[in-house]
């Protein structure tokens, strides 16, 4: 306690942002969007560049860990610790020039899609939470979306970042060619054979990503604020497409919609969606009664006869061919609100750790039976929707109470994804669930790698400590219920 309040004082008289420590304020920052809860010490809120480094500095002299935070709307609770949480929201400027963005780590989604639609630009990767989120965190989790199966996720769109590291040293990737190079010599010693095979990752460090020094900054997406505090960033931005036409197909079995994703694929489409009855019982349209799903399947260019080419590959029913923009966007409400209909439809409380995996586009229908075999296995329900287009499936298990349980599903749920040559998370990042999965995920030489990168980065392991390199199980500890 004594350390804290001296850190307090200390941190006060030395930056010009807010430093807090009233209950009201930790209890508010104890949560976010996940079924976890930790109350931290104190709370900072930085006004510029040198706050963060002195924040840093401080906190690794009195061996205090610092959390950066964004908009807190992650889901496996990301962004929850227990020493300093660094909330970034006064970072919030904004710069383009000549189709060049230059943002603050705090800056909002929603506001920075208003500003680009105004000149008939977008940002690709786009969170069902749609506006809530900040830059910051979206790099933090290596967010994606429906469109990330054409445009990637955040990895795949970002140019440059500007971030604090753990000594209080601020770095310029890919600018900084001596980090740079050190990064390099890292992916030199991978097992790329342990990496998964599929078009969308967010556990563990993207190192795979980096193929030279260009690539260098990729190593921040989806570090989840462990090796750096991220002040901006450049990102790539697009023209927005005029050419949208929007497929709702609905299907009398889950796997005749798994199937048929990858034949799907082949008609390159810009997003592949999938809803189950659950959702679809939430969307204002009259749907045949033995229908058990959907796939939404959207383009967004000009392509020859697609609707005629998609009846010949779909075993489902073509029920909706949207070409005005109203009306995509309205059934786009409907797939985005997936999360909160499956809330309003579970009574009990959940904990949602196996909700994020992520497989081979071909090994869909073996993800659907795995989640069908654990329902028997655990006596369990599930609600799943998700970007089925890269084998992102959200799962919402419905479970008998009992809480030990989870551990075991996650186990064998996370055992099998792997062996499918898939990933234990596709967008939400490892967290307080999954970060004691990434070494069997990677394997002990790859993990090792990432380790020696923390090390690298935040010698003092002051950086949200226990996300993705983690030394003892969190997945059922800090639960809020
Ligand atoms: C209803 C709902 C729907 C969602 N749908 C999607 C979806 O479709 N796709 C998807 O990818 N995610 C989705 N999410 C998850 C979440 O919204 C995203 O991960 C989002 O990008 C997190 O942003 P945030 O600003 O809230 O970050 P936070 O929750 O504040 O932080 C996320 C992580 O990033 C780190 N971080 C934050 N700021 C910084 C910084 N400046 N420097 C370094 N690290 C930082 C944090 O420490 C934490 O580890 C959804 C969440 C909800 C509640």
């Amino acid at each position: 306690m004594r350390k804290i309040l001296e850190t307090k004082k200390l941190l006060q008289s030395i930056i010009s942002g807010d430093v807090l420590s009233d209950k009201e304020i930790l209890n508010y920052y104890s949560v976010d969007a996940s079924s976890y809860q930790i109350i931290p010490k104190l709370i900072v809120i930085p006004k510029n560049k040198k706050d963060v480094i002195n924040v840093v500095k401080i906190a690794k002299k009195y061996k205090i860990s610092v959390t950066a935070r964004g908009a807190g709307t992650s889901l496996v609770g990301n962004s929850l610790n227990n020493g300093i949480i660094l909330d970034l929201k006064k970072f919030d400027f904004i710069k383009i020039k000549n189709n060049h963005l230059k943002v603050g780590a705090g800056f909002i989604k929603g506001k920075l899609d208003e500003i680009l639609q105004k000149s008939g630009m977008f940002f690709p990767p786009n969170p069902s939470i749609g506006p809530y989120c900040s830059i910051g965190g979206m790099i933090g989790t290596n967010a994606s979306g429906s469109r990330s199966l054409k445009y990637g996720s955040m990895i795949d769109n970002i140019e440059k970042i500007t971030f604090v590291d753990g000594n209080g040293k601020k770095i310029m990737l890919p600018k900084n060619k001596k980090i740079g190079a050190k990064i390099l010599k890292f992916t030199k010693k991978l097992e790329h054979e342990k990496f998964p095979k599929v078009t969308k990752n967010s556990s563990g460090y993207r190192l795979d990503s980096i193929k030279s020094i260009q690539d260098t900054h990729k190593v921040i997406a989806g570090s989840e604020g462990t090796l750096g505090i991220i002040l901006s960033a450049e990102l790539k931005i697009k023209s927005i497409p005029k050419n949208r036409v929007l497929f709702v197909i609905s299907y009398n079995s889950e796997n005749d919609a798994a199937h048929d994703c990858a034949s799907i694929l082949t008609t390159l489409p810009a997003a592949v969606e999938f809803m189950d009855k659950t959702i679809m019982k939430n969307i204002s349209h009259k749907f045949h009664r033995d229908s058990t799903c959907l796939l939404f399947v959207e383009y967004d260019s000009k392509q020859r006869n697609i609707q005629k080419r998609l009846k010949t590959i779909t075993r489902g029913n073509i029920v909706k061919t949207l070409k005005k923009d109203s009306e995509i966007q309205r059934w786009w409400k409907f797939r985005d609100s997936s999360l909160y209909y499956s809330s309003k439809s579970i009574k009990d409380k959940t904990l949602h750790v196996i909700e994020d995996a992520t497989v081979p586009v071909a090994y869909l229908p073996e993800l659907f039976s795995l989640i069908n075999k654990i329902n028997q296995k655990y006596h369990t329900k599930s609600i799943t929707y998700g970007h089925a287009g890269n084998g992102n499936i959200h799962v919402r298990l419905i479970s008998n109470g009992k809480i030990q349980s989870i551990k075991k599903i996650a186990d064998e749920y996370f055992d099998n994804v792997i062996k499918l040559g898939g990933t234990i998370t596709g967008e939400h990042g490892d967290g307080l669930a999954r970060s004691e999965y990434v070494r069997k995920q990677y394997g002990s030489v790859n993990y090792d790698i990432f380790k020696e990168l923390k090390n690298q980065f935040d010698p003092g392991h002051i950086l949200n400590p226990g996300k993705i390199i983690s030394h003892k199980s969190s997945i059922i500890s800090h639960l809020k219920f």
